[in-house]
């Protein structure tokens, strides 16, 4: 080559001695997890400063990998409790490293032959489990957001194509889903231009699930003002609490009135491997569209979506562009990944989960499911039975809110809480308002967090509340509160 720069990127004996001294790390790293602090917290600004000077130091890469390990939040940590995302299970880690390495663009065939298939497999499998029907199949986006986007516009078009033919004024057609779905249900219906007003929202009951009685009121109420009601969202489950709405009663009403019905089970779709837990995703068969993220609960690293549709040609009809340059026919055609997808050019992401169904079959999510699931219902035994916590739910799934009671401003002092734990390093959960009142949330989503570590968070919390009472210490980090 006549650059030695090129010819250094593209040299197979740095690549080799590098990725062996890479995995030889991320194994010490995997080992020494529990020994190291789960989040290393700096402040934004600390970060900036630090990454923007070393930003003109060249390095090699394994110096600077280290550094950027050093500095980020450890999943494999059986402390790490916070937000949803999954802590990786290693051999979908090393698919990664292949999905990159052969970097096929997936919109077209002949760039994307082996993942267009393997996503038409897995689509099948899955929908066969959540018992689609015979034309059920689907496809993979980057995310739960890019997948309910994806989805819901499909429902649009459907509804446009084939429901109202023609005879629809735009600006009346509306959406409804619970006060407790995700952000990104509203985040697509504004996408695609609906007005807040036709995002309505049917106010969860005291379990925050959706009361199919108070849907069909709000549907009426609705349709009687003159709106169209092309879609319906139920969450399976809900973000906050993971409480699993009725998909059978709701699926059942939506089918009634000829209503796209969405599901989306971008955190507990994957409950339908377990024998224990599938009653809870019952009614799924009535769904038109379900999202499952396989980087929530099927191990994998980020983002990898399943957009399961009951009518597979469905989506195509819906990304309908014309394209010569890429498909000589425009009709559909499953293994042009571009054709059914928001995306063009696509990462290969299901290899990561292809990965566990070829080693472990379904067994490894059944599995999962139950152990994260029974630790969550033996963590809400333990804190009811505590005097100074409460929880704020029953769980359904592995997402618990609950909060420290024996103060006068829970609020304020269960906030504090967080922070201050964040800030030590030792654990790491998140927080959420439900009703306007504060509450501290774990996702008991790592295989590594065992029975002993979530008796060692209530201990800590309850030393740290004694002694924030004690020194009414106020002067702790800002508060934030992402959702997942
Ligand atoms: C996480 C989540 C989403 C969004 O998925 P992303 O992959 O984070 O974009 C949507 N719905 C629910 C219920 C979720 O838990």
């Amino acid at each position: 080559m006549n650059s030695d720069i090129l010819a250094k990127a593209f040299d197979a004996n740095n690549f080799k001695e590098t990725g062996l001294n890479l995995i030889g790390h991320l194994t010490n790293i995997f080992e020494t997890a529990s020994q190291r602090n789960v989040i290393p917290y700096k402040t934004p600004e600390e970060q900036y400063a630090y990454w923007k000077n070393s930003f003109k130091e060249q390095s090699e890469p394994l110096d600077f990998f280290k550094d950027v390990i050093e500095k980020s939040i450890l999943y494999h940590h059986p402390h790490y409790m916070g937000h949803q995302t999954a802590v990786p299970a290693l051999p979908s880690v090393l698919a990664s490293l292949v999905i990159d390495f052969l970097s096929n663009g997936m919109g077209v065939y002949e760039v994307g032959m082996v993942g267009n298939t393997l996503e038409r497999v897995v689509c099948e499998h899955l929908c066969d489990k959540l018992d689609m029907g015979n034309n059920a199949g689907g496809f993979v986006t980057s995310g739960g957001t890019l997948g309910t986007l994806t989805a819901i516009l499909t429902a649009k078009s459907h509804y446009l194509y084939h429901v109202s033919k023609g005879d629809i004024d735009t600006d009346k057609l509306c959406i409804i889903t619970s006060d407790q779905s995700h952000y990104c249900i509203e985040r697509a219906a504004i996408t695609m231009g609906l007005s807040k007003e036709r995002i309505i929202k049917v106010p969860a009951d005291e379990n925050y699930k959706m009361n199919p009685d108070t849907l069909i009121r709000y549907y009426n109420k609705a349709v009687s003002e003159g709106y169209q009601v092309f879609c319906i969202v139920a969450s399976a489950p809900s973000t906050s609490t993971g409480t699993y709405d009725d998909l059978e009663t709701i699926g059942k009403f939506c089918k009634s009135k000829g209503v796209w019905f969405h599901a989306d089970g971008a955190h507990g779709a994957p409950a339908i491997f377990s024998k224990k837990y599938k009653h809870l995703l019952n009614g799924s068969k009535y769904a038109d569209s379900i999202v499952l993220d396989f980087h929530k609960m099927m191990l994998t690293p980020s983002i990898s979506t399943a957009v399961l549709l009951k009518d597979r040609t469905l989506a195509f009809e819906t990304f309908r562009q014309e394209a010569e340059y890429l498909w000589e026919k425009q009709n559909f055609e499953w293994q042009h990944g571009g054709k059914s997808t928001y995306e063009c050019t696509k990462s290969m992401t299901v290899l990561k989960v292809y990965t566990l169904f070829k080693q472990f079959g379904d067994k490894i999510f059944e599995d999962f499911v139950d152990y994260q699931y029974d630790l969550t219902k033996e963590f809400a035994r333990l804190i009811n039975s505590h005097p100074k916590f409460d929880t704020a739910h029953q769980p359904d799934s592995n997402i618990l809110c609950f909060r420290y009671v024996d103060c006068d401003n829970p609020n304020e002092l269960n906030a504090l809480m967080r922070q201050k734990l964040i800030n030590d390093g030792t654990f790491y959960i998140v927080q959420t308002a439900l009703k306007g009142e504060t509450y501290l949330r774990v996702t008991l989503l790592n295989p590594r967090t065992r029975a002993n570590h979530i008796h060692k968070l209530l201990e800590t919390l309850e030393e740290l509340a004694e002694e924030i009472k004690k020194t009414k210490k106020t002067d702790v980090m800002g508060s934030e509160l992402l959702p997942d």
